[in-house]
């Protein structure tokens, strides 16, 4: 890793079942290395915080908090890191947390429900004299503009994904030393995630195994097929854009009781020739500018 390169770590690449081994849906993308380093935290699933502190980083270091859509899964931990960076920042640091049109209410019920704790801080600490700051930016598509003091190395763009009925919902994408990738979230193949691919390196997608799910005799999770990718259409989404690596995140049903990493490697790879990486939480990809 150097000063020059955008990564992406794997932080939680489960799903709303509990995993023991698997933290909930959250991608970090880090820009550069060092003090100077970037780093945006993409949805804040269960566990968040401590593969963030395995990967070596703390709610502090964030720059920003994007969340692709409401889904609880991928907030679960949100409060978590609200509250975390609040008590772990010594003078006042607001945490940006950009997101779809309702993340607002969201964070403000959230904070809402953590009333008691801020006010015994206050009361007990002497040197905490605010409240959590927080700054929230709502998103439909476009530039994503961050507050003066926070980024600034690293252009963020976001588009409209299909996961309706869960709307709105956005992917975005991260530009950065000639680098670009692009986290999806969940969705369907839609033109939305097609333009924000566009002329991008690599795409990180949730994906679920419709062939196995589509057995299970259970309404709910029938329910699940309709609005998630496979790893065939990621795959294809990938393809569409000529992308050099897809990166799949958001295993369901989880490995190994869902095959190995090359068996769902290979139904992406029917699809697309370049890079396909899979792996455990902390799975950690360099993506280079194409040469
Ligand atoms: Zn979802
Ligand atoms: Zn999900």
């Amino acid at each position: 890793m150097s000063e020059k390169d955008l990564t992406v770590t794997l932080l939680g690449t489960g799903s709303p079942m509990p995993d023991p081994n698997r933290a909930g849906p959250a991608t970090l993308i880090s820009a550069g290395e060092g003090p100077d380093a970037e780093h945006y935290l993409v949805d804040a699933g269960r566990g968040v915080l401590m593969r963030l502190a395995a990967a070596g980083l703390g709610a502090p270091n964030l720059t920003a908090v994007l969340i692709t859509h409401l889904h609880s899964d991928h907030i679960t931990d949100l409060n978590d890191v609200i509250t975390t960076r609040w008590v772990m920042t010594f003078e006042e640091t607001p945490l940006t947390i950009v997101g779809p049109v309702g993340t607002r209410s969201v964070v403000d019920h959230l904070i809402a429900s953590l009333e008691p704790d801020i006010g015994y801080r206050i009361a007990h600490h002497q040197d905490l004299d605010h409240r959590p700051p927080v700054t929230v930016i709502e998103v439909s598509e476009g530039a994503v503009e961050l507050p003066d003091d926070r980024g600034g190395n690293v252009a963020i763009s976001c588009g409209q994904t299909d996961h309706k009925p869960v709307e709105p919902s956005v992917g975005f994408r991260f530009d950065f030393g000639g680098a670009s990738v692009v986290t999806a979230g969940d969705t369907v193949p839609c033109a939305g995630l097609d333009a924000l691919c566009s002329g991008a390196d690599a795409l990180v997608h949730t994906v679920i195994r419709k062939d196995i799910i589509g057995d299970i005799p259970l309404q709910r999770m029938q329910d699940t097929l309709d609005y998630h990718s496979s790893p065939a259409q990621a795959a294809q989404t990938a393809a569409k854009s000529d992308l050099a690596t897809l990166i799949l995140t958001h295993y369901v049903p989880a490995m190994p009781m869902s095959g190995t990493e090359d068996d769902w490697r290979a139904l992406a790879a029917e699809h697309f020739s370049g890079d396909i990486e899979i792996g455990d939480d902390l799975h950690r990809v360099v993506v280079k500018p194409r040469s």
